[in-house]
């Protein structure tokens, strides 16, 4: 846990302060120093002190006459000068031959100009530097950094200790893991190597999602290998100066060559390896361009016999510039991608570890539930299922909180406190049935597992949860048209029902828009269009943004299909709907009363109804 600190003032406040205290010392203190005391007096006491002839010392100048008398020769009494033609005459008298010369003793130049400049200076950058470092300490690594280099980088680069983090504490991922075993041995045996002249990569690009474990993984190599691990983000080598990241870079290889053998990981290099402009107008990112320059440069540069391994993290691999991923450099690229099924289980097993669970928790039926969640999210479900056996005062963690995690970490927390009105609740009750029924009542659709009326903080109001009960790499266009139906479900049952619809239905409209136009576009399933790309996909792990690549008219042309694609989706599931009524309204007003049911509740009285139809049926059939 970070400390808490009270918030920092600027270094330029001290600096300010200690310039402060060094005028005052040199325009008020020095000037005292050394020089005597001189009392301001009448020009009678002067007179006085002549005509008793008790002067010891006179100076007389065109302002002003100082004067000491005998009794305390070291007092200085000054005074106006009157306008006294007898003035030299009383001196005279007096017994003062002399009164020319400077009778207050001038501090030698030497002294002076060491008490006014060299002596604060020198305060001054022994102060800054105590004042810098005290800093520094206070700040931790993560700091700003020695303020008085400026131009040298004040990277700040961490050695981790990853001792404990093995390749067991990553689940799945077992290709990684493979990939990376070759540099743990390399580092345990690098004569091995060096005997048959083979050379080990300076770098490996672990690409995948977030969340997937890139992290984890390159410390595990760490840890095996029981080397140091410098661990860096991209984004810490953006500076605001030019000049300023290329120097963090050069620092993170300095650092690292002394430390060898090592594991050096920059995460997110993206930030940093985008690729550069080559257009005429290559409108500056001088900055990028110079750190980048430098990596390539350093990467070439070092021994990796030194047993130097620098391992990269991106979710945006296709934005790299090449000359990262040419052979000498990042030429091994190990995808971690997210979990299938299996991984999924194992993960949830390795999380669960670190909390106490109870004995017959089912973690495949979790791992099923979460399907497309990442090893940070499975972490995370472990987690929030621990916090929810606290709320309510359990000393372990039960299927049902394992559940409801996997809800949470989907659609949010259940939002005790909006209050739906009746009917509202009853158009939700039959918008979600809508979905479960068409789903169920198509072959190809998954059943459902649960149905809920709970209004969520995602702001949905109610979900039907569908998990598949193997896992699915391929879809059918069938398959797909099945989803199509499914999400209009909901939207056709408030039209059956209440003859109006409702903005309940927004999300289905945008994933029912997204299937379909990807359907033409992307997966050639149109007549129209064949196998031809009319969209390109922007990048795989993030969220997979397509971008046209087709003629304007091509693209009214796709509009149109899609619309027609969705329309008769609709059209399928208003006509399963409309034969199946009955379960329809007995389904949701079980719902409306129940808020949540589960899939095989659901099932029961889908079959109990189609079973009871059935026997009217028959009934009426034997009557007639
Ligand atoms: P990335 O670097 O890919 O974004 P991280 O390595 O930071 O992801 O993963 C975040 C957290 O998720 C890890 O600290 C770990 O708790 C958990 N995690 C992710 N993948 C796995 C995995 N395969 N096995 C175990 N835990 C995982």
């Amino acid at each position: 846990m970070n400390k808490v600190q009270t918030p920092k003032k600027p270094l330029i406040f001290y600096y300010l302060m200690v310039l402060l205290i060094l005028t005052v010392f040199n325009f008020i203190v020095t000037p005292q120093l050394g020089r005597p005391k001189v009392q301001e007096v009448d020009y009678g006491v002067f007179l006085d002190m002549a005509e008793k002839k008790e002067l010891n010392q006179v100076q007389v100048t065109s302002g002003e006459i100082v004067f000491s008398d005998n009794s305390t020769p070291e007092n200085y009494y000054k005074t106006g000068r009157m306008d006294d033609i007898f003035l030299v005459d009383r001196l005279y008298d007096a017994g003062i031959k002399d009164f020319g010369t400077p009778i207050i003793k001038q501090m030698s130049p030497i002294v002076s100009l060491l008490l006014s400049w060299v002596v604060p200076i020198f305060i001054f950058v022994i102060l800054g530097q105590l004042l810098s470092r005290y800093m520094m300490k206070k700040m931790g690594p993560g700091g700003m950094g020695n303020a008085m280099s400026f131009g040298k980088s004040n990277a700040k680069i961490y050695v981790q200790s990853t001792d404990g983090i093995r390749f067991s504490d990553v689940a799945g991922e077992d290709e990684a893991k493979e990939l990376l075993t070759e540099i743990v041995d390399y580092l345990h045996n690098p004569e091995k190597y060096a005997q048959i002249g083979a050379s080990i990569p300076k770098g490996a690009l672990l690409v995948g999602p977030p969340g997937t474990g890139k992290t984890l993984l390159a410390k595990a190599v760490a840890g095996e290998a029981h080397v140091p691990f410098f661990s860096i983000s991209g984004s810490e080598f953006v500076e605001m100066f030019v000049g300023m990241g290329a120097a963090k870079v050069r620092d993170l290889f300095k650092q690292a060559n002394e430390k060898a053998p090592c594991i050096v990981f920059i995460d997110e290099i993206d930030t940093i390896g985008k690729k550069r402009d080559s257009g005429p107008i290559s409108g500056g990112n001088d900055e990028r361009e110079q750190t980048l320059n430098q990596l390539l440069t350093e990467m070439d540069g070092f021994d990796a016999k030194k047993g130097v391994i620098i391992l990269a993290a991106t979710n945006r691999p296709e934005s790299l510039d090449p000359a990262l991923l040419r052979p000498g450099r990042f030429d091994r690229r190990i995808p971690v991608e997210l979990p299938d099924l299996k991984g999924r289980e194992e993960i949830l097993k390795v999380h669960a570890k670190k909390v106490k669970i109870g004995d017959n928790v089912d973690f495949s039926a979790i791992a099923k539930a979460a399907a497309g969640a990442s090893g940070a999210e499975l972490a995370n479900m472990i987690n929030e299922a621990a916090l929810r056996a606290v709320r309510v005062g359990r000393q372990y963690v039960t299927q049902a909180d394992l559940e409801e995690s996997v809800e949470v970490v989907i659609a949010g927390y259940q939002k005790k406190n909006k209050i739906l009105s009746d009917k509202e609740k009853m158009i939700v009750a039959y918008h979600e049935i809508g979905h479960a029924l068409v789903a169920a009542l198509q072959n190809h659709s998954a059943p459902v597992t649960k149905i809920t009326i709970i209004p969520r903080t995602s702001g949905a109001l109610g979900y039907t949860m569908q998990v598949e009960q193997d896992e699915h790499n391929l879809m059918s266009k069938a398959e797909i048209e099945n989803k199509i139906a499914t999400y209009t479900g909901g939207r056709v049952a408030e039209q059956l029902i209440f003859d109006s619809i409702t903005t309940g239905a927004s999300n289905d409209i945008e994933q029912a828009t997204k299937l379909a136009r990807a359907m033409i576009t992307r997966f050639g399933m149109s007549d129209e269009f064949g196998m031809v790309a009319l969209e390109t996909v922007g990048n795989q792990y993030l969220g997979g943004d397509a971008s046209l690549a087709c003629s304007p008219e091509i693209s009214a042309e796709i509009d149109r299909k899609v619309i027609d694609v969705v329309k008769a989706q609709y059209n399928k599931a208003e006509g399963l709907l409309k034969a199946h009524m009955k379960e329809l309204n007995s389904l949701a007003q079980y719902l409306y009363y129940h808020e949540t049911i589960t899939g095989e509740e659901f099932m029961d009285i889908l079959n109990e109804s189609k079973n009871s139809e059935s026997e009217g049926q028959e009934q009426g059939e034997s009557l007639n």
